[in-house]
């Protein structure tokens, strides 16, 4: 049966349609006021809502809701509560009040809270958020809300993202009148998330502890082939892959997830899905969703999909390019270059605005995407550098060269460009020659931020770009606001800011060495991991930002790094207590069979005829032997080290001993395992291969 995919599309969210179809017109009016003034909605409104929501929710099959929110865990919470009320008589009636769409009261004890909220003030409350839809997920209402604690403090990744949202927003308007744009009503941030995925067989994935435990293989020697034909990227999709996708695009496009591209990525069983660019925050709960409903789809193709950065050692890892950009209600891209000198004034004052925030901010983009999984991959050949810079392409950067130095564009009649009277010359947006291994790059009407992680939560990269672009343009409109020739002061501005800011613009290949050495000549920061990353995110500098901006207080920042330190310490320890689990349990017993079984052959060889040669059975116990040898003590001395890390009670002191010491030796460990399975027999070994997992599909 063909999907009817205009029908489906939606079907379970109660969106604007539904809104504009089920409520009395002065309410649906005044919900809309809501949201585009960002006002609270008043109860009365709040309680007609809910009972259309109610309604149309009870239609579609729903029993219960839940507000589904966005603890600082980065994946998604819901407590489901009935809608039924008894009616007195024994019977029950469906119920849903106001006061229940707007606010939740979880206890909010069993988050991580870095400390905000005392365990025995319990109460944390959800909020919703009317800019996201609700929409029904398996028979439960969910409304997208925030979550904050009995204080205030916000206790998740959904409020802080608002407030950006709105900082950004009051900021680029003010920047948009200068151009006497007084019509434009709002400034809101786009983002569109590229998501990339791995597919297994689930009967493989029960059997290897290392996967159910920490989301990626611990062990693993290299199969004789990968990814070096480059036969997967852009192939045809295996049936089996092909039916999952089917599957997964109808539930997403009910849930209203435009889900638009699917293709095979570089390695083997990797895969990757984009969807239409949408609000931020709707992104950001949509990529939320399809994180989880690539999951549980995967399951019922008796696959499972692995959302982890690096599941596989050798081949390429998983990550999520947020593409992100700014557009007005009128359907303006402040990030597309225009035609006219004004449009072109506007768009180099927009750039630049970009170029100034991020080359004064890298330190809080990398600690955006700092996770102990991602830091498997930045740097690695695959992934952009840890080392934030811009990529402009050539033609572009030429411009801005010419702004610079003040010299005539070669292509440019007019000789030196003025800006706000001249328009830009023709220049290439860069959209198919492509430079892949830049963290930042400008993609013709966006940014594409590539450093992020495959299961990351997009909230904390768009929290940091909103805030930190919103505060160059505050800086910008604060000195134009004041000028008394603008023409000038805005060519100055533009030309002052490119100058300042140039060193992080490179358009070269970001893989290769040489540009560790040149980004370290120009100045820039390279934060390598986790913990040498994180503890910036309290430099005065950022702290002066977040609060000066309202997006987080003191505490909030602290609490956001702290649960950020410890989840990575947490990451490491849990892999390392199962490396030495499965080292134990079941590495060490199966070669001590193999070895018993051919030692065995050789007295069984030898009792038939005593002279008979036993070279080969000799010579593989003498190696196993010596191997075994090897895993037992580095073994123990993993076990020893993840002692002596949790006895280190500081928490950034703690990180980083796990970064270099521990993670150190499950490097050393996993060198020998690999090297005893590639001379074990395949009937001994414990647990399945990289063979076997990635091309069990
Ligand atoms: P590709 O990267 O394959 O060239 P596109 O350039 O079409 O593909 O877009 C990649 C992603 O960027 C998609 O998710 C798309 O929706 C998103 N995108 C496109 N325009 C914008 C925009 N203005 N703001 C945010 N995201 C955008
Ligand atoms: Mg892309």
């Amino acid at each position: 049966m063909r999907t009817n995919v205009t029908e489906i599309f939606g079907s379970k969210v109660f969106d604007d349609r539904c809104m504009k179809a089920k409520l009395p017109k002065d309410i649906y009016k005044k919900y809309k006021a809501t949201i585009e003034e960002g006002k609270p909605l008043d109860p009365e409104c709040a309680s007609t809502i809910a009972t259309a929501m109610k309604d149309w929710a009870i239609e579609n099959g729903a029993t219960h809701y839940t507000h589904w929110f966005q603890p600082m865990t980065g994946i998604t919470a819901e407590k489901h509560d009935a809608f039924i009320t008894p009616s007195g008589d024994g019977s029950i009636i469906m119920e849903f009040s106001g006061k229940e769409l707007i606010k939740g009261e979880p206890d909010a004890s069993s988050f991580p809270n870095g400390g905000l909220r005392d365990t025995y003030e319990a109460r944390g409350y959800t909020g919703w958020d009317p800019t996201s839809c609700v929409f029904i997920k398996e028979g439960i209402l969910c409304i997208p809300s925030v979550f904050m604690s009995y204080n205030g403090e916000s206790l998740d990744k959904k409020t802080p993202l608002l407030k950006s949202q709105e900082l950004l927003n009051r900021q680029a308007l003010r920047i948009l009148k200068l151009f006497g744009k007084t019509d434009v009503k709002r400034v809101n941030t786009t983002v569109g998330a590229e998501q990339e995925y791995f597919l297994i067989d689930k009967n493989l994935w029960d059997k290897r502890k290392d996967l159910i435990y920490t989301g990626r293989t611990l062990y693993g020697a290299r199969p004789p082939k990968t990814q070096e034909l480059d036969d997967h990227y852009f192939g045809v999709l295996k049936p089996k892959v092909a039916r999952f996708m089917d599957d997964l695009n109808v539930e997403l496009w009910k849930l209203g997830v435009l889900a638009k591209t699917q293709h095979n990525e570089v390695a083997p069983a990797q895969h990757e899905l984009a969807p239409i660019f949408t609000l931020t925050n709707v992104a950001t709960d949509q990529n939320q969703l399809t994180m989880e409903i690539m999951k549980k789809v995967a399951l019922r193709h008796g696959l499972v999909c692995l959302l982890h950065e690096k599941p596989f050692a050798g081949i390429n890892g998983s990550g999520k390019h947020n593409n992100w950009s700014m557009a007005t209600d009128q359907g303006e891209n402040l990030l597309e270059p225009g035609a006219t000198p004004e449009e072109n004034a506007q768009f180099l004052l927009v750039l630049a605005a970009l170029v100034k925030a991020v080359d004064e901010n890298q330190d809080l983009l990398r600690i955006s995407v700092a996770s102990a999984g991602n830091d498997h991959r930045l740097g690695a050949q695959e992934a952009p550098p840890a080392i934030i810079s811009i990529f402009t392409g050539t033609d572009l950067e030429a411009i801005i060269e010419c702004i610079i130095e003040d010299k005539p564009q070669c292509n440019h009649s007019a000789g030196k460009i003025e800006i706000g009277v001249d328009s830009l010359p023709e220049f290439k947006k860069d959209n198919t020659d492509r430079n892949r291994t830049s963290p930042f790059a400008f993609t013709g009407n966006k940014f594409e931020f590539r450093m992020l992680g495959s299961q990351l939560s997009i909230s904390c990269p768009n929290i940091m770009l909103n805030t930190i672009v919103a505060q160059a343009f505050k800086e910008f409109a604060d000195r134009l606001e004041a000028s008394s020739d603008l023409q000038k002061d805005l060519h100055d501005l533009i030309k002052e800011t490119f100058t300042k800011h140039k060193r992080i613009i490179f358009n070269g290949n970001g893989y290769d060495d040489s540009w560790v050495v040149e980004a370290q000549n120009r100045g820039l920061l390279n934060l390598r991991t986790t913990y040498e990353a994180l503890p910036h995110y309290m430099d005065a500098k950022n702290v002066e930002l977040f609060t000066s901006n309202h997006i987080y207080t003191v505490n909030e920042m602290k609490a956001r790094m702290d649960v950020l330190i410890e989840e990575y310490s947490k990451a490491i320890n849990i892999e390392a207590e199962t490396m030495v689990n499965m080292a134990k349990k079941n590495i060490i017993p199966s070669v001590l069979k193999y070895i018993k079984d051919l030692s065995e052959t050789v007295a069984v060889k030898k009792s038939i005829v005593a002279d008979l040669d036993c070279i080969t059975e000799e010579a593989m116990i003498k190696k196993l032997n010596k191997l075994i040898h090897e895993v037992y003590t580095k073994t123990e001395l993993l076990a020893d080290d993840i002692v002596a890390a949790n006895g280190i009670s500081d928490n950034i002191k703690n990180a980083t001993y796990y970064g270099e010491s521990v993670l150190a030796k499950m490097v050393d460990l996993r060198a020998v395992v690999d090297e005893i399975e590639q001379n074990c027999s395949k009937e001994y070994w414990p647990f399945p291969s990289y063979g076997d997992l990635l091309y069990s599909v």
